[in-house]
Formats: structure tokens, sequence, C-alpha cells
């Protein structure tokens, strides 16, 4: 799948890193901004102080300076903060008005006169605090003013003021300075996030590549997860065993459909080569009987067969939630040793059924009679006349244990591990004989399962065979 470009992971991870870094840069310069202007100003206002103080002191220390001259002394002084300095004379009487000004030659007149309100209460504030403020003064400057006020004695207040285009002028600076630094940093941010995010999702990229190369048809291909330890590995190592799995169940099932096609095809060819033979010329009528019962027995090979698949197939949809009910398996296990009794008898095999007890499980009727009879069928095909089956069913502590035992013909060791896989057949020749696709064991492993029991074979070749079942009981 093609994902668009704005749509990827690492589109929208680097869009969101830059939007929080972004965030964080314009608080951090909002931050910065503040505390840099907050120090500019107390910066000012210290001067603002030093101005007035130098104008006072120039004023009272030195015998004769009249205001004027303190006034343009502490200009002088300070000329680089280009301050306008002037006294205000208030009237004590109740009508407080400004009286007089007495004021630097740099401030026109009636320019940089502030409302008596001010004036009156910078006079009633305590001798050492200050009225600080920013007010506007076209007159002067185009820039707002800082103003200090400063009570001297009575009716007498020293105003100092200067303009804040410095201020303004060093805030506007940082700011310019602050934008460009955080558009680059925004810039390198953006490149080296987007880099780094598009190498640390680089392995879902290869990992998406791989897992487009797998098909059903090729599903021996595995993603390489490099060695990582991390969620990739992680994701990389149950994406391969998850391919494993249905690789092998894929291969189950290639192999059954083949298998079911070979046994299918093999009563078929017989019955075709038997009939041709027999319709090349006219033969006695035996001949004719001999090859319809051939026919006969292959077409029930196939129809037994059929039967199985079907078995199979229904019982592997069937939910297991649903069909379990109290079963008394000792009835059931008597029905099929009765329905088996007179085959057995014909082969003069001999069936011992005394010790089967009342047993109840919980499970499904119908799968536990097939269970019970294909293991029963096969005690009865692979002995021989003579031999005899013992069937037994009891309690045994918190499992019911059922064990056909037979004297048959018992089957080879190395064969034991194979016989519950479906269509195998331990010897070809004597299962031709006695009709057996290799289905039955197969079907009886499945019931168990089902059933949360345990199966278990103990046999000796020409001994004898006894298979064992462990119902759980709760
Ligand atoms: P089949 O249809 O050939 O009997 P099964 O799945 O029932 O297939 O059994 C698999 C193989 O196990 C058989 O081919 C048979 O050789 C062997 N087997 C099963 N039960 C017995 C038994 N009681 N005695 C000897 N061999 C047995």
């Amino acid at each position: 799948m093609k994902i668009k470009r704005f749509r990827s992971l690492a589109f929208k991870l680097t869009v969101w890193y830059i939007v929080i870094l972004g965030a964080i840069l314009v608080l951090a310069g909002l931050f910065l901004h503040q505390g840099f202007k907050e120090g500019l100003m107390n910066d000012l206002d210290k001067a603002l102080v030093e101005i007035t103080d130098e104008a006072h002191e120039k004023w009272w220390r030195s015998r004769g300076v009249t205001w004027e001259e303190a006034i343009e002394k502490a200009e002088t002084r300070y000329a680089s903060y280009e301050p306008f300095i002037q006294v205000v004379e208030i009237s004590e009487e109740e009508t407080r008005h400004v009286e007089n000004v007495i004021r630097s030659e740099r401030i026109p007149e009636g320019a940089f006169l502030l409302d008596t309100h001010t004036y009156f209460r910078a006079d009633r504030t305590d001798i050492d605090s200050f009225i600080f403020r920013t007010v506007e003064e076209e007159q002067l400057s185009s820039y707002p003013l800082r103003v200090f006020l400063f009570p001297v004695r009575g009716p007498l207040i020293l105003q100092v003021g200067v303009s804040l285009e410095a201020t303004v002028a060093a805030l506007n600076n940082l700011l310019i300075i602050m934008i460009l630094t955080g558009l680059i940093i925004m810039l390198l941010a953006s490149v080296g996030g987007s880099f780094i995010i598009n190498r640390a999702l680089r392995p879902v990229k290869s990992v998406v590549k791989t897992a487009g190369e797998i098909t059903a048809e090729d599903l021996s291909l595995r993603i390489d997860s490099k060695n990582r330890k991390d969620e990739i590995g992680a994701l990389v190592e149950t994406l391969n065993s998850m391919i494993a799995r249905l690789e092998k169940s894929i291969k189950k099932i290639r192999q059954f459909s083949g298998d079911v096609s070979h046994e299918l095809r093999t009563p078929l060819t017989i019955i075709r080569g038997e009939v041709e033979v027999l319709l090349r010329k006219d033969r006695p009528k035996e001949e004719y009987v001999k090859t319809l019962n051939s026919v006969l027995e292959e077409s029930h090979r196939m129809e037994n067969l059929i039967d199985d698949l079907l078995f199979l197939s229904r019982v592997e949809a069937m939910d297991r939630s649903k069909g379990t009910e109290i079963v008394n398996i000792d009835e059931v296990l008597n029905a099929v040793i009765k329905f088996r009794t007179p085959s057995a008898s014909n082969k003069k095999i001999s069936i011992d059924t005394k010790n089967i007890k009342p047993v109840q499980i919980k499970g499904n009727r119908e799968l536990l009679e097939r269970m019970t009879a294909n293991i029963l069928d096969n005690a009865i095909r692979y002995s021989n006349p003579g031999d005899h089956i013992e069937i037994d069913l009891e309690k045994k502590e918190k499992t019911a244990r059922l064990q056909i035992r037979d004297t048959g013909i018992g089957i080879p060791e190395e064969s034991i591990p194979l016989i519950f896989d479906r269509f195998y057949v331990v010897d070809l020749s004597r299962s031709k004989e006695t009709g057996g696709a290799g289905l039955g064991l197969s079907i009886v492993k499945w019931i168990a399962e089902y059933h949360n029991a345990e199966i278990t074979v103990d046999s000796h070749v020409g001994k004898g065979t006894t298979f064992t079942v462990n119902f759980p009981l709760d």
C-alpha cells in the first residue's frame, strides 16, 4: 500500500514536533522579552533616581546654586540620557495649582507638565518614596517618557524624564533577533526532526515492503528483524511467527488435498482397470461376478473415505460450546459393541465387556460413538481369528478411563508416533487388504482433543495393541 506523504506517520510526527517546539519557543521568547523589558526599565529607573539625586544635591549642598544651574549641571553630567529636568512649585493654598516651573532650556514652555493631582500625590508621599510613571509628551519626544517625581520640600517637586526611545529600540532589536533565531531553530529542528523520525521509521517501511512480497505461493520468506530488541523487533517477530503458522497450515492443507485426490484416484483406477480387462472379450459368468464384487468393494472404500472426509469437514467447523451433554459413555460403548459383535464373531474374535462400568461424562454423543467405533473397528480389523478384545471402562480419580485391548498384529514401534496422522497407514499391503485409508485414528485424536481427553497407545508387534483414553471428570 502506498501511503500519501501528508498521511504518513513521519509527516504527522514531524508536524507535531514542530508545533510543540514552536509553542515552547514562543513561550520562552515571551518570558525572555518580559524579563529583558523589566531589566531595562529597572536600569532606567535607577538612572532617573541618580539624575534626580545629582540635580537635588547640586542645589542644596553648594550654597548659592540656583535651580537652573543645578538642573543644567545634572543635564550635562547625564547628557547621554538626554534627560528633561524641571522643578515644579505648587501653591500652598487650598486650591493647589502649579505656581511656578523652573525648567531647563531644552523644555519648551508649557510642555512636560503633569496634572496637578499627580503632583499633589507626589507631594504627599514620603520623602524616600518615589513616583515613577510613563507619560506621552509629544512636544519632547515621539516616544513615551519615563518620569520620576521627587518631592524636595513642601511645595517643590523635582521632575526628571527620559525618553523611552532607546529602551523601545533595544526591545525591538531583541524581538527581531528572537524571531530570526526562532525561525532558524524551527527550520533546523524540522529538517533534523524529520530526518530522525524518517530514520526511526525506516525499519517499518522495510517491514511493509517484505510483508508485501509474501504471498500464499511463497510463505517461506521471513522479515529480517536485524536483531532489534525494540518494538519493531517485537512486531517483526510476531509477524514472522504468524507467517510460519500460516505456512505450516497451508502446507498441511495442500498435503491433505493431495492425499485426498490420491486416495480417491486409487480405487477409481482399480475399478477402471478391472472393468477394461473384463470387457476386452467374452468371459464366463463367474469372472463378471468376481469383478463386480471387486468394484463393489472399491466403491465401499471410496464411500467410507468420502464419509470420513465429510465427517472431518463437518466437525472441524463445529461450535464446541454447543452440542455437549451428559453422556452415559457405557451405553454408547455397549451399543457400538453390539453392532460389531456379528462381524467379530465371523472372524472368530471374542469381545470381553465385563469390565464396562457405568460412567457419565460431559461430551458429544455422536462424536463419542464415532471414536469408540473407530478404535473397535481397528481392533477387529487388525486381529486374527482366535484373538480376543477386552474393553474396560471405569472411573479413576478425576478421570474416566476407557481401554480397548486386542491381541492382534500390533503396530511397529517406529509407526506408533505416526498413526494419528491423516492418511497414515502402517503397512500398505495389510491396509489394502483390510480397507482403511488412514483417516480413522486422526478422527479419533480430533474427538479426544474435543473432549480434552488424553489418548495413548501401547503396542507390540505380534502381541497386540492397547488404546487408552482418559476423559476428564469435572
Ligand atoms: P486405517 O483406516 O488404515 O485403519 P487408521 O487411522 O484407523 O487408518 O489407523 C492407522 C494405522 O494404524 C492403520 O493403518 C493400522 O496399520 C494401524 N492400527 C490402528 N489400530 C491398530 C490396531 N488395533 N492394531 C494394529 N494396528 C493398528
